[in-house]
């Protein structure tokens, strides 16, 4: 395999400063960490290409573009509580647990969430929390969070996430209609009251809600 150091140097000088992304905490967190770790071997050489890829069970990890510009829409800040809805390969939370950030992330699917936890015991990155779970239903006992990330595309944002995110908290999320196409809402809670904001259109795996919706 090429070497994993310089090809992800390359991926953020070329794929993700390119396009704009000024957040130093996540363009080190993404240049230090091993992405090639999150996919299967035999894909591990194009795991610094610009684009998603197939994680098994239909899923996939997001392209490392998308991944920075929602980390950084996040605005993280060391210590602050996250909620992810969508564990995946563990990449995204990998990437918030690198800046300093205590993650909670939650997957439906069995076969994922063993392997994401195996991969962050390999890692020693014992400040993400897994759960396997509906996430449309959030992480009650854990609420408030700081910051709520959803790295799947649902028709809208479900309520109880909104209920969980502290004052003055952002949530970032795909929401839209048609399957794999959505707008990238950012959601913030200001003084109670709850803003939209389009950051433009994404394409994510569904979001599934077995009793939220
Ligand atoms: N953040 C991931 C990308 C995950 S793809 C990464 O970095 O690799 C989206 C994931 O969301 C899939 O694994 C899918 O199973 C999961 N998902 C979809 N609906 C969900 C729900 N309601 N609750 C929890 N996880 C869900």
């Amino acid at each position: 395999m090429v070497d994993p150091v310089r090809s992800r140097e390359r991926m953020v000088r070329e794929q993700i400063e390119a396009r704009g992304i000024r957040d130093k905490a996540v363009l080190d967190a993404i240049r230090t960490l091993p992405r090639h770790l999150f996919v299967e071997e035999a894909l591990a050489y194009k795991a610094y290409s610009d684009c998603p890829l197939p994680i098994g069970e239909g899923q996939t990890i997001s392209q490392p573009y998308i991944v920075a510009l929602m980390s950084e829409l996040l605005e993280v800040k060391p210590e602050m509580k996250i909620l992810e809805i969508g564990t995946g390969s563990g990449y995204q939370a990998a990437v918030l647990a690198q800046m300093g950030a205590e993650v909670f992330t939650v997957e439906r699917i069995k076969k994922l969430f063993f392997s994401a936890r195996k991969r962050f015991m390999d890692m020693r990155m014992f400040s993400v929390k897994l759960k396997l779970d509906d996430g449309t239903m959030g992480w009650p006992e854990e609420a408030p969070f700081d910051r709520i990330i959803v790295t799947a595309g649902g028709p809208e944002v479900p309520e109880p996430l909104v209920g969980q995110l502290a004052d003055n908290g952002r949530m970032v999320i795909p929401v839209g209609g048609t399957k794999r196409t959505q707008e990238l809402i950012l959601v913030e809670k200001i003084n109670g009251e709850v803003k939209m904001t389009n950051k433009g259109g994404v394409a994510f795996v569904d979001l599934v809600g077995s009793h939220g919706w």
